[in-house]
């Protein structure tokens, strides 16, 4: 449900200032943006906080109605460099991969598509949900001892869940509070989805990340600020503990990692660290290549040309 990035969201020149390794404070607007036909606040990047952790992109979408496909579903298009995280808080999609994989993902579940070299995939409506569609999809920058191996894809059904006082945490990605997911992870980095009740919940976390909040639905309170869906709460580093307070029942995924290290170039659907990279990924979707043969029930997206191409 994600992507394309254009270069509104992302300079072609990498300008990422090291993360402050000290607590930050900072409520950054998401950006409006249209996939296919479904709107979406796009949290992650931010023109001033690039990444937080490896996390550099992602796209909260819904909730809209899922009736008739609800706008949902993207074609066939390639990726580099870059896990796909995609998680439903309501409704299901149906995720169809240059591997030969063929998933329906539900809510709780996690659809986790590791690009490397290269992938291509499709994002369908299953045409079976009535109600609502509501979920977010991000990308996890790869570092350099993975980004250029083998595609990868895994669905994770269940995840570890952890009861607190206001509520319930799901881990998706990474560990928290002594749960670890399953889901492959290539870099130091941990994402968990809380469903919260009214109250005040204080939640651990490490100090050696930098950590965001993104609400999906409801809005939390954090020191004196309040986040709700449209926003990226950035927390900054070197925090051992956060206390949200919320009014009502508050979804948000709490996203951390230790900062990302070295610039990375994104455009498009891609992850990568130099122009050439990019327009190698580019020439290779353009030209059909075989390994990124997509089965989908929706036409293939063309990737628009790299602007810089046109001048030199
Ligand atoms: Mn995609």
């Amino acid at each position: 449900m994600s992507g394309p990035l254009t270069s509104e969201d992302a300079p072609t020149v990498e300008t990422t200032e090291p993360a402050a390794p000290t607590p930050a404070l900072e409520l950054l607007p998401s950006r409006e943006a249209k996939v296919g036909d479904l709107r979406v606040r796009r949290a992650l990047p931010q023109r001033t906080r690039r990444t937080v952790g490896a996390w550099c992109f992602a796209d909260h979408a819904g909730p809209v109605s899922a009736n008739g496909g609800g706008g949902f579903g993207i074609g066939p298009h390639p990726h580099i460099g870059l896990q796909t995280v995609t998680w439903f808080v309501s409704g299901e999609g149906l995720h169809r991969d240059s591997l030969g994989s063929e998933q329906v993902i539900r809510a709780g579940q996690l659809n986790l598509m590791t690009a490397g070299g290269g992938v291509a995939h499709a994002e369908e409506p299953t045409g079976r949900s009535g109600g609502e569609l509501h979920g977010i999809q991000l990308w996890v920058a790869q570092p350099s001892v993975t980004r250029n191996g083998d595609a990868g894809f895994e669905h994770h059904a269940a995840l570890p869940e952890i009861e607190l006082d206001t509520g319930r945490a799901t881990v998706i990605v990474g560990d928290f509070a002594g749960h670890v997911s399953p889901a492959r992870r290539d870099t130091d980095h941990a994402g968990v989805d809380l469903a919260l009740r009214p109250g005040r919940s204080v939640l651990a976390l490490r100090r050696a990340y930098e950590h965001a909040v993104i609400v999906l639905q409801g809005s939390l309170s954090i020191e004196s600020i309040t986040v709700e869906p449209g926003y990226l709460a950035y927390l900054g580093a070197d925090r051992d503990e956060i206390v949200f307070r919320t009014e009502t029942e508050t979804r948000a995924l709490l996203l951390g990692g230790v900062p990302f290290p070295g610039p990375i170039l994104m455009w498009w659907n891609f992850v990568a660290r130099t122009t050439d990279e990019i327009d190698a990924a580019y020439e290779g979707w353009k030209s059909g290549d075989d390994r990124l043969r997509v089965t989908s029930s929706l036409p293939p997206i063309d990737a628009p040309r790299p602007p810089w191409m046109d001048q030199s």
